[in-house]
């Protein structure tokens, strides 16, 4: 296979197809709509998981796990649920070669199954908040495939909370969202900005939802995690209730939240380049690649001894590293190889190094000459552990950049449409969702582009100001943009 890429001036769509192949990600699947995930990026998935299960524990979660199959019957005891997942269910109608008495949803998300456990376990306020996360696949019946950003199979985790109090809940819903941009922030270096979700774009059931939106390196928008309150329409569907300290009968309060393995793909675009992916050291497989160099025969034995030095040094300071001491294959190829994976610092060592007891380092984010620095062996492990350090903050501060640089206000219907043709809008907006779905309409028969709200970002200028579509009073400006 070709280690070149499309360029992504050329066509963004196409670049991304080949990073995911090329970096050996993942694969489409012999059935359609799903995904194969390659050990390579699974193990970033697994890197993905250990920075969110981590910060779940430490906000009191713990894990359990609820089953694939869900009676049909549940999905419908509530309204907006099931309207909102109707049209992409997958249906088990047979099993062991009879016809099943009630069909079985293949669980799209779990809150119908959980209510139902939850209206068994909870008795009284004594046992609230209860605070479970699932990891676990779910099917969402999709033709339009775009692997990690949309498959009919998809990995994720989903919290469910109950708990005895409306304020509580809602607690619980933005303390998840800080949980989620904290990770896309820290361990993703992706600068989200959190907000809620417009009426219209809400998940089937909440009665408010939150999102981290990120913006991806075309400017396009990418729910990366969500976060609902859902108030007690699950708790009324499902009858889960609770004595309270005075003895009275009351619904409990539930939430949900979610990341899936969208979060490759937003790491994929918000960080990668014409050279293949980029990725932040916190969640990159291997955070160094070692690459030995030697010519003639006699240099190899060297080379090698010095590379077991590098070894010792970075298995002691807990990197996670990769040696590629293939022979057959080039350093040339090998550097190629290993850029298009993203590894964020490659170790080169040749029989001149060895002799000026030194390494060369490089950057995967600042490309060419510039990211290389010779360092000396002695101080390897520092000089290793700060460049990692120095490359995930750099990571951070240029998609912040990218994403600042390319969202701007919108001040009239005309500036909406010019600026979301090439990034993100903010405009003050009324509330109204007929407002919404007529700004919707307008600028894709005007200006062609299907735009949405993203989000009303948490953090508002303050005062008021002319609503974009209806010019009505509004006191909150929602971000306008392409997503995915
Ligand atoms: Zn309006």
């Amino acid at each position: 296979m070709s280690e070149r890429v499309t360029p992504q001036s050329q066509d963004y769509a196409g670049w991304y197809n080949d990073i995911v192949q090329k970096a050996e990600l993942a694969d489409y699947s012999p059935v359609r709509g799903c995904m194969v995930i390659m050990p390579y990026g699974y193990t970033l998935w697994e890197n993905i998981q250990a920075g969110l299960d981590r910060r779940f524990k430490e906000t009191g979660h713990v894990n359990a796990y609820f089953p694939l199959f869900i009676p049909e019957s549940f999905i419908r005891k509530e309204a907006e649920h099931v309207e909102g997942f109707a049209p992409e269910l997958a249906v088990v109608t047979h099993g062991g070669g009879k016809k099943l008495e009630e069909p079985l949803i293949v669980r799209p998300t779990s809150e119908t199954i959980i209510g139902h456990m939850y209206a068994k376990w909870i008795r009284s306020y004594r046992d609230l908040p209860l605070l479970i996360n699932q990891w676990a696949n779910v099917v969402r019946w999709e033709m339009r495939t775009r692997l990690f950003l949309r498959t009919a199979e998809f990995l994720w985790q989903e919290g469910h909370t109950a708990h005895a109090t409306d304020q509580e809940a809602q607690e619980e819903t933005l303390r998840m969202l800080e949980v989620y941009a904290d990770f896309a922030i820290r361990d993703a270096a992706i600068p989200v900005v959190k907000g809620r979700k417009s009426a219209s774009e809400k998940f089937a059931g909440a009665i408010t939802s939150y999102t981290i939106e990120a913006m991806m390196g075309n400017k396009w928008a990418l729910q990366s995690g969500t976060s609902h309150f859902l108030g007690q329409n699950f708790a009324k569907a499902f009858d889960i209730k609770f004595l309270d300290e005075n003895n009275q009968l009351q619904y409990v309060w539930t939430t949900s939240w979610g990341v899936s393995t969208r979060m490759v793909g937003a790491i994929i675009m918000a960080h990668g380049d014409d050279q293949g992916l980029v990725l932040p050291p916190a969640l990159a497989p291997h955070q160094v690649v070692v690459v030995p160099i030697w010519r003639k025969a006699e240099q190899k034995n060297v080379v090698l001894e010095a590379v077991e030095n590098v070894k010792a040094t970075l298995a002691d300071a807990g990197t996670r590293f990769h040696i590629d001491a293939r022979e057959g294959q080039t350093p040339g190829w090998k550097f190629n190889h290993w850029e298009m994976k993203g590894v964020p610092l490659r170790i080169e060592l040749g029989p001149r190094d060895v002799t000026q007891g030194q390494v060369v380092l490089a950057r995967r984010d600042v490309p060419g000459k510039k990211g290389k620095s010779a360092v000396p062996m002695a101080g390897l492990a520092q000089a290793a552990s700060d460049m990692l350090t120095a490359i995930q903050a750099n990571m951070l501060a240029q998609a912040t950049h990218f994403r600042d640089k390319n969202t701007h206000e919108a001040k009239d219907f005309e500036a909406l449409k010019a600026i979301t043709s090439d990034g993100w809008a903010l405009a003050w907006w009324c509330g109204d969702i007929e407002c919404e779905a007529d700004i919707k309409e307008r600028v894709r028969e005007e200006a062609g582009i299907p735009i949405t709200i993203r989000c009303i970002p948490l953090e508002q200028p303050g005062g008021q100001g002319m609503c974009i579509g209806c010019d009505k009073n509004a006191t909150e400006q929602a971000i306008f943009g392409r997503a995915y």
